[in-house]
């Protein structure tokens, strides 16, 4: 099977499809969460998503405070202002389809989380941080989005510690009997890792490979919709830094 990685969307519809028409044929998908929040299309892009072949997804924090059930005391000012701008937003259908999506989920040899296993809205940034994440982990693979920056981590068997490795222009990693891994695809619609492009992965279960893309987009356009909407300016603006 080969299965479209999909994480951090954030309500962007343009990186979406770019990175739709790019994957081409997949089997089925897997959405790590923060489908919502920042970018100025969280409807289009909840249902391209909920469309898509075999989707298996897990909430994000996001997620969570566009349909009120998570705190938003913690979001810096431009976060909430995007939460509160996204819950006005939602159609029922889709604040319903959100509020009812896992925290974690399993799927052929691979667990799907939003920031780590302990704890699902937690960022995991480090190999010191992975180390509560391999301990949970009950599959060789662990699929983790949140920060925003396309990365992986693995362990072998014996090893004590985990090692970390930057996907930032993308990469294919090879699977294998022995060693576990983590990765983190990076986030299609506000990328974080001073790559501005969409980044993504593919899964193949039966090659037993994790392959991290970056695809560009008309990020012009998306900040254009986010001026129309009235969406904060640092939010449009980063999307063209990837930070
Ligand atoms: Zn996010």
């Amino acid at each position: 099977m080969r299965y479209l990685i999909l994480a951090d969307v954030h309500a962007n519809l343009e990186a979406l499809e770019a990175v739709l028409a790019h994957a081409r044929r997949v089997d089925a998908a897997l959405c790590l969460g923060d489908l919502v929040g920042y970018g100025p299309d969280p409807n289009a892009c909840v249902e391209r998503i909920r469309a898509l072949p075999k989707l298996t997804c897990v909430a994000g924090n996001h997620d969570l405070a566009a349909v009120g059930a998570y705190d938003i005391s913690w979001f810096n000012s431009y976060a909430r202002e995007a939460v509160l701008w996204t819950q006005k937003q939602l159609t029922a259908e889709n604040r319903d389809f959100l509020a009812k999506l896992p925290l974690v989920q399993t799927v052929e040899g691979c667990t799907l989380v939003h920031g780590s296993l302990p704890e699902p809205m937690e960022y995991l940034l480090s190999a010191w941080e992975a180390r509560a994440t391999f301990q949970e982990m009950t599959t060789p693979l662990c699929l983790v989005g949140h920060t925003h920056v396309a990365e992986f981590y693995f362990q072998g068997d014996d090893a004590i510690m985990p090692q970390q490795r930057s996907l930032l222009h993308g990469g294919k990693i090879e699977l294998e009997a022995g060693i576990r891994c983590i990765v983190n695809p990076g986030s299609i619609g506000q990328p974080r890792d001073g790559n501005p492009m969409a980044a993504y992965a593919v899964y193949d279960s039966k090659r037993r490979t994790v392959a991290v893309r970056r695809v560009p987009y008309s990020i012009s356009a998306v900040q254009e919709k986010m001026r129309v909407a009235n969406l904060p300016a640092m939010l449009s603006e980063r999307l063209a830094y990837g930070r």
